[in-house]
């Protein structure tokens, strides 16, 4: 087995070889070792835990393909965008969302999918913990303070999951003047793009509760409370709102 000191060394001296073949060459020989070298400049992070650290919750089976699949895919098809508009390629994925008029336009769609779809799975991931608790310092304080209390941020929070048509998020997010507040967005926008920072998201594509819950999507939502990393959400609210 290679160690991954010898992998990356041999792949880069693979890039190397591509580079120096002749075009025509490199061209057409198909069966080239190009598909080991990195396929771009973003790549998928590893899931922070087992498949099956948020069962009976969220199941592994469904864990497996949102990551290793759905979310493999949007990094993908973010790099094929990129490929051919190396200044882009060279943004954080954050840099883009946040002003997709920059990105030639011949790529701005695929970017806001794709570029969006890797943010916000990228932060899914994070966010989810099982048995997380409940917020903490500041954060508990906002939430009671923008809605009251917990309970009816929960109510609204799953209402905003439930009623979002078709694909997309429920947010809870913070503006530029340290607001908090809940709202959906479709397909994989992100918040980012309307100057505001998610704070907590859930996904509620088919992709992502289906296997098991079908189209009982209030029952995913339901269960999604079980397993929110409030830690995490609480330290990226004291980090957004500081
Ligand atoms: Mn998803």
């Amino acid at each position: 087995m290679m160690t991954r000191r010898q992998a990356i060394k041999t792949t880069a001296l693979a890039s190397v070889a591509l580079a120096t073949l002749p075009s025509a060459i490199a061209q057409t020989n198909s069966n080239a070792p190009v598909a080991a070298a990195p396929s771009g400049p973003f790549t998928l992070p590893p899931l922070p835990y087992a498949y099956d650290a948020l069962e009976p919750y969220i199941d592994a089976r469904t864990m497996e393909i949102h990551h290793d699949k759905h979310h493999a895919t949007y990094v993908a098809n973010l790099n094929k965008a990129v490929a051919e508009f190396p200044d882009v390629g060279k943004m954080s994925v954050e840099a883009m969302l946040k002003d997709l008029n920059a990105i030639p336009e011949r790529i701005r769609t695929a970017v806001r999918n794709n570029g969006g779809g890797h943010f916000n799975h990228s932060l899914f991931w994070q966010m989810l913990k099982k048995d997380g608790g409940e917020p903490t310092g500041d954060l508990a304080k906002a939430i009671d303070s923008a809605f009251g209390n917990f309970p009816a941020f929960k109510e609204n929070f799953s209402k905003a999951a439930a009623g979002q048509f078709g694909s997309g998020w429920a947010w809870l997010v913070v503006d530029a003047n340290k607001q908090l507040g809940i709202e959906p967005t479709a397909n994989q926008d992100s918040p980012i793009s309307q100057g505001k920072q998610p704070l907590l998201g859930i996904d509620v594509w088919e992709h992502a509760y289906y296997l098991k819950y079908q189209n009982r999507r209030p029952e995913y939502v339901a269960a999604f409370f079980h397993v929110i990393n409030w830690d995490f959400v609480s330290e990226r609210y004291k980090n957004m709102a500081a």
